[in-house]
């Protein structure tokens, strides 16, 4: 069955043409369209078709597609529209991912995975084990930086403690 999203692509190829190679026309881009985007609300959502279950959203007003970049294009297949991603992350303070993919969205998910992970138990004590061997290795590191130390300098340090026990003397009276 040809969805309708589709139908509407292809109508507009054949009443506007591919829209390929014209100017992106999202704000501040300079890279060429491959195609039409949605830049308008969405009216339908639905499956892409053709045997692709992506879930899609359209208009079946020509008015709401303009060219768009591929990265553009999919920024706004996520969802949301210029300013903010649908979970309301401002794009120009997160950022988006070549794919279109909202990066604060991103890192959110990073988080949730880091989060769940620290909560089983299995995950922490490999962490914590990990941890006590990193430390241990960074103890035996300073105890063998300390066996290396000159002969001379300690001598030296004795010679100081000195003048300083004078002074200290000296003060007292
Ligand atoms: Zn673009
Ligand atoms: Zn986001």
């Amino acid at each position: 069955m040809t969805s309708g999203y589709r139908i509407m692509h292809e109508r507009l190829r054949r009443e506007f043409g591919s829209g390929v190679g014209s100017p992106c026309t999202a704000p501040g881009c300079r890279r060429l369209s491959d195609g039409w985007g949605l830049v308008g609300e969405a009216s339908h959502l639905g499956e892409k078709g053709h045997d692709d279950a992506q879930i899609m959203r359209w208009s079946n007003d020509p008015k709401d597609y303009a060219p768009l970049c591929y990265s553009h294009n999919a920024q706004l297949d996520h969802g949301g529209d210029w300013l903010m991603c649908p979970s309301g992350h401002v794009r120009i303070t997160w950022g988006t991912d070549p794919d279109g993919g909202c990066r604060g969205c991103r890192r959110e998910r990073l988080r949730e995975h880091k989060r769940r992970l620290r909560a089983d138990p299995e995950y922490r004590a490999r962490e914590n084990a990990r941890n006590r061997e990193r430390r241990a290795r960074r103890r035996s590191d300073v105890r063998a930086a300390s066996v290396a130390l000159p002969r001379s300098s300690e001598q030296q340090d004795t010679g100081h403690t000195a003048t300083t026990k004078g002074t200290t003397r000296d003060e007292s009276r």
